[in-house]
């Protein structure tokens, strides 16, 4: 298989995905099995990292951080809105939006509540009403 996928790489990913087509439900079912079970688990940190790539990546915005990084700005931030101090369903939020050309870079990173988040969708300039640092919101 190896040498065969070295061989003729198309060919083996044809196969595969011939393969998932002819199994998608029952390949569905057993990961929903398999996250029933406990056997997955899901890292929040991890997700939203990944999601945040996705988003960058179809905005074509520049820039990367690590979940690590993304974890920190938990901690940097005191678990707490950089809004409203609100310490319950807090988001990350990306101070210049990826959709205005914002990098998805760890400079562009803050907390905020979930409340707050949607109150500020895609615009960078909302005036605070708190600051932790000297650089939370873009003004
Ligand atoms: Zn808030």
């Amino acid at each position: 298989m190896r040498i065969r996928r070295k061989k003729d790489p198309e060919a083996v990913r044809a196969e595969g995905r011939a393969s998932y087509a002819r199994h998608a439900e029952k390949r569905r079912q057993e990961a929903r099995d398999r996250r029933a079970a406990g056997l997955v688990k899901l890292d929040p940190i991890k997700a939203g990292a990944k999601n945040d790539r996705r988003r960058a990546r179809l905005a074509a915005a520049p820039g990367s951080y690590t979940p690590a990084e993304r974890e920190a700005v938990f901690y940097w931030f005191g678990f707490s809105c950089c809004n409203c101090a609100e310490t319950n369903n807090l988001t990350i939020d990306h101070i210049v939006p990826l959709a205005c050309g914002g990098a998805n870079s760890i400079e562009n990173l803050q907390l905020l509540c979930l409340e707050c988040n949607s109150a500020k969708r895609d615009k960078p300039e909302v005036p605070p009403r708190r600051s932790i640092g000297a650089t939370i919101w873009v003004g």
